[in-house]
């Protein structure tokens, strides 16, 4: 089946996960704008030098360039018979801009999934989260930990790595720039009666499957 989906909710919350997993099973590529620039800052193009600065601050990058990197990949053939966005919309031109180049091809977006979860937990999350270099997988120390407390379980010689972004001072300023930014995109959704609310409490699997309820799949 097609289905266009945005993923919305705080850091922490676990769009990247639970975003991968539907995706894998569905045959959907993840497009996590996030890992497009966390890329771009290793290979160290020009964007990704012209992002790092606002990403280790914990800033958004621009909207013209996001934009512009989400009209590219979710024009490529692989996104034509649906994807799941993780980290885009941020601000309401990037959503306005999203709806108008999907008008332009003649698609919709189906749905905005908002993942939901307390501030504290989000931050306990964000401290404990981990992840590995090669395969992107996601660990938490604490809930989720490797089964040696340090490398990847699919790559044994590779180390999970902190995201520079997770570091305590980052995450205070991340979710100020949400709350400011990109929470107003929940009424944007939800008055264009997309929005699926689903709260991002519990196991992986729980929220997964009240993911799954929500969107009728
Ligand atoms: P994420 O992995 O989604 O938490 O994104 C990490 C960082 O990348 C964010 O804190 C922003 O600096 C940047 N970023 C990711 N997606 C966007 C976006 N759609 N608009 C602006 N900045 C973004």
């Amino acid at each position: 089946m097609t289905l266009r989906l945005v993923l919305l909710g705080p850091p922490g919350v676990g769009k990247g996960t639970q975003g991968r997993r539907l995706a894998t099973e569905h045959g959907w590529p993840l497009i996590s704008t996030g890992e497009m620039l966390r890329e771009a800052v290793a290979r160290r193009t020009p964007l990704g030098v012209e992002a790092q600065r606002l990403m280790d601050a914990g800033q958004l990058v621009g909207d013209d360039v996001m934009i512009g990197l989400v009209k590219e990949r979710t024009g490529q053939s692989d996104a034509e018979a649906g994807f799941v966005l993780d980290g885009f919309p941020r601000t309401v031109p990037q959503a306005d801009a999203l709806d108008a180049m999907m008008g332009e091809r003649g698609r919709t977006l189906d749905s905005a999934v908002s993942l939901t979860a307390p501030r504290d937990e989000l931050v306990r999350r964000m401290s404990a989260r981990r992840e590995c270099p090669v395969c992107k997988r996601a660990y938490n120390l604490v809930s989720w930990p490797p089964k040696d407390g340090v490398h990847c379980d699919d790559h044994p010689t590779v180390e999970l790595y902190q995201r520079a972004d997770d570091a305590p001072e980052t995450v205070v300023r991340r979710l100020e720039v949400y709350a400011r930014d990109t929470a107003p995109l929940m009424e944007y959704y939800r008055r264009r009666g997309r929005l699926r609310e689903v709260e991002g409490l519990g196991t992986m699997d729980a929220v997964y499957g009240s993911m799954i309820r929500a969107l009728g799949l």
